[in-house]
């Protein structure tokens, strides 16, 4: 179905009890040319653009729970590709644009919305990093303004420059950043997917991947069936070292429970995404989505935990005095995979048939388009497309690291702010 004005207005007059299903619940076949493990929003979008740009279509997609259910799904759905690396800028900037043009070429609204992405300055060592990062992003063509503390206030005018415990020194604007609806990403992948034929399955989850003498047979689900396929791609986030330790591969990443929450609504007062101690984004509804901090320790657990609310809370009403009486409507996490560079790790692995989408993080809702597109052409050539090559899994044996800690939100220990 193509939505338009006219069938909102024909499904209306029938009560909206006659909406199809985004996608076929498709049965699993036997064997398959691609398996996709994992139905978040790099899984999804890696077998759309197969399909899509390259017309392989015997692709399933297998995912454990349910679509969007991993951090595609809770995420506080901000993109931007404001980087300091030049290949994490082309890669970055590769997906932005492809933002841009998504609700039109999935024909499904992912709501979009360039408000920019504001960074705040806290020392004039956060300034120079930053004008260095507005520098480099500038002489690659993507957009990005060096703000001063005036620039700052006029952007965001209830803003308290000069705190208890802090004081703002300007900061650093990317223009076409913004937040896009998580769950209209995925569920725009995995529509646009089935509609050219990949059979998009929830409640499959995969036991084991198939590997004789260095090349891939295919999967083994938990429940004992084996499908076949010569190309499998592992895109399943924190239950990615559990399928391919088993095959010698090591994944250097530790595993973190990032939380996020968000407010009641309160009268607009912010139309950037403000990102500096906390982040935080206002919905169209008015409420305040808010992120920043992960629990202190290693986890792989799901559920908001009450400590790191208060450090947000904290941040927040530092910058915004008058939010004091907000009420809080809901906290969420979901567990996040960190390599020790903060770059993502996407493309070829040393068994034939094998690949990787990965060590997303904190950062990898941006790159879900980019990364998509790219690991599907790595696919099917069997050599890693330009724009990830960078970001293999032998980068952790040459020492060749993207190290975007800072750009990733953390600070230059690595620990996020
Ligand atoms: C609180 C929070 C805030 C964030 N904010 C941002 C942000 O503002 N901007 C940004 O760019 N990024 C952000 N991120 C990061 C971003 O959400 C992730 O990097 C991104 O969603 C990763 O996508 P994915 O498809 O790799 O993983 P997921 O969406 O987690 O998908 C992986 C899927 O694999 C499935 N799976 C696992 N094991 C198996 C198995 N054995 N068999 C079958 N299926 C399996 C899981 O159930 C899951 O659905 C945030 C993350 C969190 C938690």
């Amino acid at each position: 179905m193509k939505y338009s004005i006219a069938t909102m207005l024909a499904q209306a007059a029938r009560g909206h009890a006659r909406w199809p299903r985004l996608w076929r619940a498709a049965e699993l076949r036997d064997a398959y040319d691609v398996i996709v493990i994992g139905g978040g929003g790099h899984g999804l979008a890696t077998a759309y653009y197969l399909a899509k740009n390259h017309g392989v279509r015997r692709v399933a997609v297998l995912e454990k729970r349910w679509i969007g259910g991993g951090n595609s799904g809770r995420n506080t759905a901000i993109v931007r590709s404001n980087y300091l690396f030049p290949a994490s800028i082309a890669f970055y900037e590769r997906s932005l644009s492809l933002y841009e043009g998504l609700t039109d070429a999935l024909g499904f609204n992912v709501m979009l919305s360039q408000r920019g992405v504001l960074n705040l300055a806290y020392s004039r060592a956060d300034l120079n990093r930053m004008r260095r990062r507005v520098a480099v992003l500038r002489a690659l063509g993507v957009d990005a303004e060096l703000l001063g503390v005036d620039d700052v206030a006029a952007r965001v005018p209830e803003l308290r420059l000069e705190t208890p415990t802090r004081s703002v020194f300007g900061g650093f604007l990317q223009p076409r950043g913004g937040i896009a609806r998580h769950d209209a990403v995925v569920w725009g992948y995995a529509r646009a997917a089935d509609a050219l034929g990949v059979d998009v399955v929830q409640n499959a989850e995969v036991g084991a991947i198939d590997v004789h003498d260095g090349v891939v047979r295919g999967v083994a689900m938990r429940d004992g069936r084996r499908i076949e396929a010569a190309r499998v791609v592992v895109a399943a986030a924190s239950g990615t070292a559990a399928l391919i330790e088993p095959l010698g591969l090591r994944l250097p990443v530790v595993h973190m429970t990032l939380q996020a929450m968000v407010s009641e609504p309160v009268a607009r007062f912010l139309d950037v995404v403000l990102d500096g101690a906390v982040y935080a984004s206002q919905s169209d509804r008015g409420e305040l989505v808010v992120g920043g901090g992960s629990d202190v320790f290693a986890s792989f657990a799901q559920r908001g935990a009450p400590a790191t609310a208060p450090r947000n809370f904290a941040a927040l009403l530092d910058l915004v005095p008058r939010l004091s009486g907000l009420r809080w409507l809901r906290q969420w996490s979901g567990t996040v995979d960190y390599p020790k560079d903060h770059s993502p790790i996407i493309g070829t692995t040393p068994i034939e048939g094998l690949f990787l989408s990965t060590a997303w993080g904190s950062y990898g809702f941006k790159a879900i388009p980019a990364g998509g597109e790219c690991l599907a052409q790595t696919v099917v050539d069997g050599r890693a497309h330009r724009l990830i090559a960078p970001f293999d899994l032998e980068r952790f044996r040459t020492g060749r690291l993207v190290r975007e800690a800072e750009s990733s939100g953390m600070d230059l220990e690595g620990v996020l702010v």
